[in-house]
């Protein structure tokens, strides 16, 4: 496979994502290794190596949506993924994610808006740059949240993007949904069960 200039930027930004599942020493020196990579090297790695886990014709937002590939996941529905950019251009920097690779992103989907409405509510966001994307011939949209002060884009840190994902994600739960899967709010299901023994 060929790979153009954006999509070899992309698996760099992909393989930088990463950096934490190598030994804190050796983070730098990889980091450095990465971004002087040219896209042939990039294409090699790719091909020879199988730390993004991605087969012959596997596409590395397909790897994500399977869960083969880590991601920061804000939302979800039974199409679509939105996961933090891990080089974003703006705090919640936002790739909205078909999960299948030759569906185009739904016009008549409310999962954008909900995803944007998220991030107004969270984050404070008043306006958004959408970009249509192709990569890896993926359809991805792109929501880059505006504030008015937008500095460079720079490759977020593992906290940073899960400090952003928390801000999102967090009480999204509400107490009746009595699921087991609230390990944060233990008072609440006291309170919700205690009217119900007795
Ligand atoms: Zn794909």
């Amino acid at each position: 496979m060929a790979i153009s200039e954006e999509e070899s930027k992309k698996i760099k930004e992909h393989l930088l994502g990463q950096l934490s599942q190598f030994p804190e020493d050796k983070r730098e020196q990889i980091t450095k290794e990465i971004n002087s990579m040219t896209n042939e090297q990039i294409e090699n790695f790719v091909k020879e190596n199988n730390l993004t886990h991605l087969g012959e014709n596997e596409c590395i937002f397909c790897s994500i949506v399977s869960g083969q590939n880590p991601s920061y996941k804000i939302a979800e529905d039974n199409k679509n993924l939105a996961i933090l950019e891990l080089n974003p251009l703006s705090k919640g920097h936002t790739l909205i994610v078909p999960k299948d690779h030759s569906q185009e992103i739904d016009k008549k989907s409310n999962f954008v808006e909900i995803v944007q409405k998220k991030l107004e509510e969270r984050l404070g966001t008043k306006e958004f740059q959408k970009n249509n994307l192709k990569i890896m011939d993926h359809q991805i949209l792109e929501l880059i949240p505006i504030y008015g002060n937008e500095k460079e884009r720079h490759p977020a840190t593992k906290k940073e993007l899960e400090e952003i994902q928390e801000e999102i994600l967090r009480q999204q739960i509400v107490p009746s949904e009595l699921d087991g899967s609230m390990p944060s709010a233990p008072e609440k299901i006291i309170q919700k069960l205690k009217p119900r023994i007795p």
